[in-house]
């Protein structure tokens, strides 16, 4: 039976962006909620805003009055921190400083009863570090929130060496019992969103900087075609760069400064110009009033193809067939497992992705018109794909395919040639990532899809979404990126690797 219930008395202390939201969480499930702050008038502050919120929920009908203000009542601003005394839980969402987190806690220590659970929300320091100063380390259990803690789903439940397995599975249960979607993980760099996240904004920075394609056609492909609610460079800007680039180098240099999360010099030029992105008035975009967002780069309307001949399997492309047929298109098939799934339009060869330059594959396979179109998310909703032809593919090619997509409904948008393009790279480097949380023994698999999805609402788990396009194939990606970039960055996580043979 897990130690709390809904007449626990819930502290949290710090009023600002997380801690206002976390109170009003804890609220609605019925606890008695304390609030403290150091800066005078901070509690009220959170708990006014609390309650500016809801009456906006109360005027579009999704809450009545009578809760909204039993809600708010819930919330009590204290004075002082020894007000604490009767809690069941504290959760600490305070300054970003392991000093003055320890010196909060370890007050707190001498304040609570000593089955007080005691909770930091903190999202890059360690737990156990934060656990060192305390007497009793095994009450200390990280409870990362998002940012909106009232709408975000996901409580990353983070545990220190010190944390009782207990505390943990009785906060990870509350939490539940609060509506949230809660996952295990255990204390290391960036938990697991924040770690497993850094590709989404390492990949698109990569190949912004190679200059396959500008910012917002890769945010368009991302969005349009990856089904991501928000491009890698418009949501860097909307964290803030001094943030995101602060994050990118702890967790790099955490890993004593593991290749795979080496930032990147364009975010640093931003930082060091001062341009934190919505919040300055420019990041890569520029938010100046007038100031007109770039369109994404798109291709001239080109004619549609009558026929086209598909040879072998499409695999998760096979969703394009109904489409191209209801175009009016006929479809010639030549059944041949022996080859990677091809679509032939006049001379042209258009493949899925595999991480390969379109140039080498081209070359490799002896079709020099052959085209590389991008991963989406689901072909069908896609209103967006990328194409990338090889160096030798003629310019008659590439508007063959290109008609072919526009003629299913698809804006086109032409990159140049790059490993694994948009969408393929950026997915795979995010399930790589996952997977080896998992074999690092942060967390389960499920953790990483649950995580993903319930913190910064991927359209899709990493981990699931390999799966559905192939294990082996996610593996093929990540094998031909370290063989065209030959660095660190890629290798491939050694559990991708066992489950692949594991499958054979
Ligand atoms: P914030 O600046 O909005 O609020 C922090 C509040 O804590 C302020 O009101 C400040 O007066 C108060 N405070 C500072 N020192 C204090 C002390 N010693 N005792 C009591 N009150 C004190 O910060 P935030 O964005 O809410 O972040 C709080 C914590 O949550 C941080 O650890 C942060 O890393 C983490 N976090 C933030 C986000 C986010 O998106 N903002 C998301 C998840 C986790």
């Amino acid at each position: 039976m897990s130690r709390f219930t809904t007449d626990s008395v819930i502290a949290v202390i710090g009023a600002g962006t997380m801690g206002a939201g976390i109170a009003q969480v804890a609220a609605k499930a019925g606890h008695p909620v304390l609030l403290f702050d150091a800066a005078e008038g901070a509690a009220q502050r959170g708990i006014d805003n609390t309650a500016k919120g809801l009456s906006k929920l109360v005027e579009r009908g999704r809450m009545s009055q009578q809760d909204a203000d039993a809600l708010v009542a819930r919330i009590k601003p204290v004075s002082a921190i020894t007000d604490l005394a009767p809690s069941n839980l504290v959760i600490e969402a305070i300054v970003e400083r392991l000093d003055i987190k320890q010196q909060v806690f370890g007050q707190l220590e001498e304040i609570c009863a000593e089955d007080t659970v005691i909770a930091t929300n903190t999202s890059s320091i360690s737990v156990t570090a934060i656990g060192s100063s305390l007497k009793r380390s095994q009450n200390l259990v990280g409870m990362h929130f998002f940012n909106p803690a009232p709408i975000m789903k996901l409580v990353e439940v983070i545990s220190g060496l010190d944390t009782d397995p207990q505390v943990a599975a009785d906060i990870y249960e509350l939490s539940a019992s609060w509506g949230k979607l809660p996952v295990h993980a255990k204390s290391t760099p960036g938990f697991i969103v924040n770690r497993v996240a850094r590709p989404f904004y390492a990949e698109g920075l990569r190949i912004n900087q190679e200059g396959a394609a500008d910012i917002a056609t890769i945010d368009a492909l991302l969005r349009e075609c990856g089904g991501f609610r928000m491009g890698p460079f418009e949501l860097m800007d909307l964290i803030g760069h001094d943030v995101n680039y602060a994050v990118t180098c702890s967790v790099f240099e955490a890993f004593y400064n593991d290749q795979r999360f080496l930032p990147s010099l364009i975010q640093k030029e931003l930082v060091d110009a001062g341009h934190f992105g919505r919040k300055s008035g420019r990041g890569f975009y520029d938010y100046s009033e007038g100031a007109v967002k770039p369109a994404p780069a798109t291709a001239d309307n080109c004619p549609a193809p009558a026929s086209i001949t598909i040879e072998g399997s499409l695999g998760v492309a096979e969703a394009l067939v109904q489409l191209i047929e209801q175009a009016g298109i006929t479809v010639n098939r030549v059944e041949n497992d022996e080859v990677e799934g091809m679509i032939m339009v006049g001379d042209a060869t258009l493949m899925l992705t595999n991480g390969q330059f379109t140039t080498q594959r081209a070359a490799e396979t002896m079709r020099p018109n052959l085209i590389n179109f991008d991963l989406a998310l689901d072909y069908a909703k896609a209103t967006r794909i990328a194409l990338a032809p090889a160096d030798q593919a003629s310019t008659d090619a590439l508007q063959s395919v290109t008609g072919l997509f526009q003629a299913i409904g698809k804006a086109v948008s032409v990159i140049d040639d790059v490993p694994g393009m948009a969408v393929m790279r950026t997915v795979c480097m995010l399930a790589n990532e996952g997977y080896d949380a998992v074999n690092q023994q942060v967390c389960d698999d499920q953790a990483v899809d649950i995580a993903m999805k319930g913190g910064v609402n991927y359209p899709c788990g990493p981990i699931e979404w390999v799966d559905a396009l192939g294990l082996s194939y996610a593996l093929d990606v990540l094998d031909n990126l370290m063989d065209a970039y030959g660095e660190d960055r890629y290798r491939a996580s050694p559990l991708m690797l066992r489950k692949v043979a594991g499958d054979a």
